[in-house]
């Protein structure tokens, strides 16, 4: 009976290995990133999740697969995503906790902005959420990613935070402990779609790496980088600062697929469940 078991728990398993990609991005929990297979056909499938479009790749030049993004909120369980040949296919989503994380801060308006700085915070909100619901053509030149910087990674996204004893909106990405005028590189090439200076994220650069898959850098003192400008892999960005709601200089950087905030830890092959 146990052999039986067994037997059937093999025959359940995916008939082909899995691939690099696969192995580096498949963390399907809430914040976290599931790889989904779509099969070998000779045209590349388009596939939703949530209504919004994701990120399609060929793996080792085999079976297509999709990358989806789960929001921070969702609850474990079963997901779909919808393929434009008409399947649905589900995943599965488990559970992640996250820590909370206590700040302190003296400038108590980036705790409960004023009336006037409200209508900016919307604004730049509004310029912010258009920038990650961009989906351009082409493949990201390498999704194991490099490192923005090098130094050591302080606080992780998920954080639930609290200023001031106040909870706001968790931690969207991760920072790495560096110092003010440390060089800021794009982990793989990409486009440089919105350049902002804001009332949280202080100074702040958005590079697209193709279908949805984006990088956002903030708190920076600098931006050394133009509108529209095409960045290589490794291209300097800008340089580390305070800029915005920080208490002192460290580099911040969102990782954004199908305008889902998740876990920049993956992509460089140091997440921790
Ligand atoms: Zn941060």
């Amino acid at each position: 009976m146990r052999l039986f078991a067994a037997l059937l728990l093999c025959l359940a398993l995916p008939a082909h290995a899995e691939g690099f990609i696969t192995r580096l991005l498949n963390k399907p929990v809430p914040g976290g990133v599931a790889v989904v297979q779509l099969g070998n056909g000779a045209q590349a499938p388009t596939a939703r999740y949530q209504g919004k479009p994701v990120l399609v790749v060929k793996e080792d030049g085999r079976d297509w697969i999709a990358i989806v993004g789960i929001p921070l909120g969702t609850k474990a369980g079963p997901q779909r995503i919808e393929v434009n040949d008409g399947r649905s296919l589900a995943f599965d989503v488990g559970p992640r906790s996250y820590r909370e994380q206590h700040i302190k801060l003296a400038n108590t308006r980036q705790v409960n902005p004023l009336p006037q700085d409200l209508k900016r915070i919307d604004r730049e909100l509004a310029e912010q959420t258009t920038a990650y619901r961009r989906f351009s053509p082409g493949t990201p030149s390498n999704l194991l990613f490099d490192k923005p910087v090098n130094g050591p990674l302080s606080s992780p996204f998920g954080l639930r935070r609290f200023f001031n004893g106040e909870e706001r909106n968790p931690h969207s990405g991760l920072d790495f402990a560096v110092g003010a005028g440390t060089p800021i590189k794009a982990p793989a090439a990409g486009k440089v779609i919105l350049i902002g200076d804001y009332f949280f994220n202080g100074k702040t650069v958005f590079v697209d790496h193709g279908q949805g898959l984006i990088s956002m850098f903030c708190h920076m003192s600098k931006v050394d980088v133009k509108l529209g400008q095409q960045l290589p892999r490794g291209g300097v960005v800008g340089r580390v600062g305070a800029t915005g709601r920080a208490t002192g200089p460290h580099m911040h950087w969102n990782v954004s697929l199908n305008d889902v905030r998740v876990d920049p830890a993956i992509f460089i092959g140091a997440y921790k469940h």
